[in-house]
């Protein structure tokens, strides 16, 4: 384990690190140069900050941590999706995921060490939240995935999901900072467009995003529009209902005229009959949305099965019926267990 009695320097903005260049008698330039050596070149040691002088990095070395993530665990699907699991400075393990398909390179990251949000469905759950993760451990998540991308695909990583582990707006501040660091020209100089937060609900913090005046997109983990089945899937229901969410989600639609996405998994005897693929469809129109029809990734033996292609079908009819556009997704990695927190579950804590 490294130690974690000096500060880790990223915690430090840039304005932040020129105060304390010029507090120690050194240039403020200097601050702006080690920066772009953390930020836009990832380095992992003040050693080859190489345009610094020899005494400028030992005292960077004696006063400052890089805490730089890990790649611990690495496992290639056969069909290209790569998963690793991820070591942070004190030891927890997260997970990320890239997703190759033939037009995109997707970087599935995660947010939260375990997730405090026991929707009954998802492996995570069954981890409890330890910590939210720093705006740095989120970022290092996107450059090793990119690394990755041009190494084992010769291409550039196109998009970034936060769909990994643990709910991204219960750790607000430091899932923004980390979104604007990969935003900015001197970080990855990634477009917002091209990043998706995913949520499982939480009607306040949907609004202070709209507030905030955020450009990336947003997705919601639906799973059912009717209350009493959506609280028996994902109990924040209960404090976030079908209603409140249809209107903090207009209220989003009102200031960022963003389109939202509503993650849909069709679980057998639970949400596959008529009445709930007509609540989908009605709760569509609130704002302008599309559905994606997620397939379930079984974490063990319980309740929760995937339902029937036909019950699939009956969906789709009665969503395109209404003019809503849904597509379904196939599920990525599944020998090598990229459902949302299986491979962490996995792996010896
Ligand atoms: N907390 C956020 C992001 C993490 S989960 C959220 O709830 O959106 C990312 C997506 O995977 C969510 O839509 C979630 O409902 C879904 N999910 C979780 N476990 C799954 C599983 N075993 N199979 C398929 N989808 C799953």
């Amino acid at each position: 384990m490294q130690q974690v009695n000096k500060q880790d320097i990223r915690k430090l903005s840039l304005q932040e690190l020129e105060q304390y260049f010029e507090s120690v008698g050194e240039k403020r330039f200097r601050a702006r140069q080690v920066y772009e050596w953390l930020w836009s070149k990832s380095l992992k040691n003040f050693d080859d900050m190489t345009n610094l002088s020899k005494a400028t990095r030992e005292h960077l070395k004696e006063n400052f941590d890089i805490n730089h993530i890990l790649v611990d665990q690495f496992q290639r699907s056969n069909d290209g999706t790569i998963k690793n699991a991820v070591k942070l400075f004190d030891d927890q393990i997260v997970e990320s995921v890239l997703i190759p398909t033939s037009k995109r390179i997707t970087a599935c990251v995660s947010s939260q060490v375990g997730c405090s949000l026991d929707c009954n469905f998802c492996a995570t759950a069954r981890l409890k939240r330890m910590r939210n993760l720093n705006p740095d451990e989120i970022y290092d998540q996107v450059v090793a995935i990119q690394e990755e991308a041009r190494l084992y695909f010769d291409r550039p990583l196109t998009n970034i999901v936060f769909m990994g582990m643990g709910e991204p707006l219960l750790n607000y501040q430091n899932v923004l900072a980390a979104i604007e660091r990969i935003c900015s020209p001197t970080g990855l100089g990634i477009s917002p467009r091209r990043i998706t937060l995913s949520t499982v609900g939480i009607a306040k913090m949907i609004r202070k995003l709209a507030d905030d005046g955020v450009r990336f997109n947003l997705a919601l983990s639906l799973h059912s529009a009717i209350n009493e089945t959506r609280t028996r899937l994902m109990p924040i229901n209960q404090t976030n209902t079908v209603e409140e969410l249809a209107d903090a989600l207009k209220y989003w639609y009102s200031i960022t005229k963003r389109k939202v996405t509503y993650e849909y998994v069709i679980w057998d005897g639970i949400n596959d009959d008529e009445r709930h693929a007509r609540a989908l469809a009605k709760f569509c129109k609130h704002i302008p949305s599309k559905v994606n029809i997620i397939q379930y990734n079984p974490i063990d033996e319980g309740e929760y099965r995937q339902a029937s292609p036909e019950k699939v079908s009956l969906y789709l009819r009665i969503l395109e019926d209404s003019g809503i556009v849904a597509k379904v997704r196939k599920s990525r990695g599944q020998d090598i267990d990229a459902a949302c927190g299986q491979l962490a579950n996995k792996i010896d804590w």
